[in-house]
């Protein structure tokens, strides 16, 4: 499969990973929108929230079980926002379900 993320998670394409599990792989986005901006993607091949469904959904209870961790290791101790683009509208680029976790500043209250 033709998939960036994919090739992340098999090591084919380099990443500055923070974070690894049977379900979970994070990692630093390459344009940082904040001080810290990390993406948090689950080792499953699911195109965005909607191929999310009872089937696969450990893999995004994986994930946020994993934010904490992620988050409290990269010292994000006043806060952070997580996010997942999901199409067109929300100018999803990269067609692998991924939750950014950004923080390290305030960040601006409109969300869009
Ligand atoms: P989206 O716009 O789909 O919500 O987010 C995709 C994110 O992936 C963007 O923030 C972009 O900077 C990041 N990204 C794209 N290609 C790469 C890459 O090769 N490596 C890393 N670490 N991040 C990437
Ligand atoms: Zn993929």
């Amino acid at each position: 499969m033709d998939c960036l993320f994919c090739k992340i998670i098999a090591g084919e394409i380099p990443s500055k990973k923070v974070y690894e599990n049977e379900y979970v792989y994070a990692f630093h986005d390459i344009n940082p929108q904040a001080p810290t901006h990390i993406l948090v993607i689950p080792k499953k091949h699911l195109a965005s929230t909607d191929e999310v469904s009872g089937e696969n959904s450990i893999y995004v209870a994986k994930v946020f079980e994993a934010i904490p961790q992620i988050a409290a290791e990269a010292g994000l101790t006043g806060g952070y926002r997580v996010i997942t683009n999901c199409g067109a509208d929300a100018c999803q680029s990269v067609g692998h379900l991924h939750f950014h976790v950004l923080g390290g500043k305030q960040l601006p209250e409109n969300m869009g």
